[in-house]
């Protein structure tokens, strides 16, 4: 998958560390993904407040707190070795499954 020439490398429940705006630096699990637009929402990141108004029946008129997406370019998938956020690459494995490795230590990335 590509958007804009860029390779959508996260998946859902990927843990990710935010590397610019206002949540830099924290991190969360992946909850969905936009491929068309190339974004993502991270758990109880970027959360935004939505005033809903009453429907008259099951809803109540009130401040709804909800995940904001941000781009995926401000987003690096975590290695568990290293701690943090890092770039990854594709490497294909014997049995010639596809996984993501860190590019800093190797670390497999996918669970297989
Ligand atoms: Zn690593």
């Amino acid at each position: 998958m590509s958007v804009a020439g860029q390779k959508l490398n996260l998946k859902k429940d990927d843990i990710v560390e935010v590397i610019s705006g206002r949540e830099q630096g924290k991190k969360g699990k992946v909850l969905a993904l936009f491929p068309g637009e190339g974004r993502v929402t991270v758990e109880k990141l970027n959360m935004c407040k939505r005033h809903m108004k009453s429907d008259g029946k099951s809803r109540q008129a009130g401040i709804l707190e909800k995940e904001g997406s941000i781009h995926i370019s401000n987003v690096l998938i975590v290695c568990d070795k290293c701690g943090k956020g890092v770039r990854i690459k594709r490497k294909k494995l014997e049995d010639g499954k596809r996984v993501r490795i860190c590019q800093k230590c190797g670390e497999v990335i996918d669970k297989v």
